[in-house]
């Protein structure tokens, strides 16, 4: 339904829109207002004025990492619509160690993805594929594949709604780890303007570490391949997995991952399942968990499922609620727990509604 504005208000549309268009899981009730900022003054401006009304607010991208309750949101979303991409130079100056590339908030992470490996800029290659805006990328950390956008951001440029001004946050300053960030942790602070990456240019990406990755690729892990060769890779992966949004496969009607991979003491790990260093502690798989508490693919009955390929994914197989989709979320997370003793960690961010 395309927003109406209100005549008080120009920048407010007046006509409730539904969550539910705006969320790969297509779900989520109604907001009580809408507004849609395709500039960062207007991204500010809407804000701040929201603030300053003590109106709600629920800045919103491309709504693949969010759970709405049913309910909607009682509030105004304040939708990030903004577009821009400049490099600090063109082409492939043999002086320079790298490109320092300037995204807006609001460009589609994906396509930026593909113009990146089709420009020579080395980094991202290992994150195609992954659904959603630019500008959301450092507030979970996104990773895949053995890259996190971590590695390459140099800096984030945010409107602070406490302090009320306009900060610079270098890298070092963002507090990354596995699907989070100082961004994440202060939820609803920080509003993400512009993302700065560094990066290395030519035609090879990084080492290949990620061992399903260097299979498909046909190279040893640990060695380098094309970055075209890695995007489409990447993409071939995803797609087998359900990974790769498409409107005619409910398996993708998601957030991708629900749970976080648990990140436990070495002696809580449970026999047999697949483990990597992380820190002082060792990653497991939520997705072994899942399946060894007796959920395979495709488990559920109803208008909520697991993927058919993936049991890390829940899905809306059409006409679903948030309540029934949370009850899923719930009975998987109580099985594990139960089996194992560990408790799984929701990875979407849930607005208005609890698991
Ligand atoms: C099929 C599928 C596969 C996925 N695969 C991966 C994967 O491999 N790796 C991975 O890490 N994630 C993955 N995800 C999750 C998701 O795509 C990413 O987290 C993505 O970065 C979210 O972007 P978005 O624009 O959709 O954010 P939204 O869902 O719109 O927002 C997510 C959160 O970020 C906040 N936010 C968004 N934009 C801003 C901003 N400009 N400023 C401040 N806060 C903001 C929102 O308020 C919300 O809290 C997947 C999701 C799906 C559906």
């Amino acid at each position: 339904m395309p927003a109406r504005a209100c005549s008080a208000t120009p920048w407010r549309s007046c006509v409730p829109e539904l969550l539910s268009g705006h969320t790969t899981l297509r779900l989520g009730g109604p907001a009580r207002s809408w507004v849609r900022a395709t500039t960062t003054e207007e991204l500010v401006e809407a804000v701040r004025a929201c603030d300053e009304a003590g109106e709600p607010v629920l800045v919103l991208a491309g709504g693949s990492n969010v759970v709405v309750a049913d309910e909607g949101f009682a509030g105004t979303v304040v939708e990030v619509a903004t577009t821009g991409v400049t490099a600090d130079h063109e082409g492939d100056d043999p002086t320079c160690g790298g490109v320092l590339v300037t995204v807006a908030a609001g460009e589609p992470w994906d396509p930026f993805v593909a113009a990146a490996v089709e420009r020579g800029w080395v980094g991202l290659e290992a994150l195609s594929g992954i659904p959603g805006r630019v500008g959301a990328t450092p507030i979970q950390n996104v990773g895949a594949y053995g890259q996190e956008i971590s590695q390459t951001l140099a800096s984030v440029r945010v409107w602070d709604r406490v302090l009320k001004g306009v900060r610079s946050f270098a890298a070092a300053d963002c507090r990354f780890g596995y699907r989070t960030s100082r961004f994440k942790a202060d939820p609803g602070r920080h509003v993400v303007l512009e993302v700065v990456l560094q990066l290395r240019q030519g035609e090879l990406g990084p080492p290949v570490e990620y061992a399903e990755l260097a299979r498909v690729l046909d190279v040893e892990p640990g060695s380098r391949a094309p970055m075209t060769d890695v995007r489409r890779a990447v993409l071939e992966l995803r797609r087998s997995k359900g990974m790769v949004l498409d409107p005619a496969d409910h398996d993708t009607w998601s957030v991708g991952s629900f749970f976080t991979n648990p990140v436990v003491p070495a002696a809580d790990v449970p026999d047999g399942a697949p483990s990597w260093p992380q820190g002082d502690r060792l990653k497991t798989s939520a997705a072994w968990l899942i399946e060894h508490a007796g959920f395979g693919k495709g488990y559920g009955e109803g208008a909520v499922r697991l993927s058919t390929k993936h049991t890390l994914a829940l899905t809306n197989r059409g006409g679903a609620t948030t309540e029934e989709l949370l009850s899923l979320a719930r009975e998987i997370r109580g099985r594990v727990d139960e089996r194992f003793g560990i408790r799984l960690v929701n990875e979407p961010v849930l607005v208005g509604c609890e698991l």
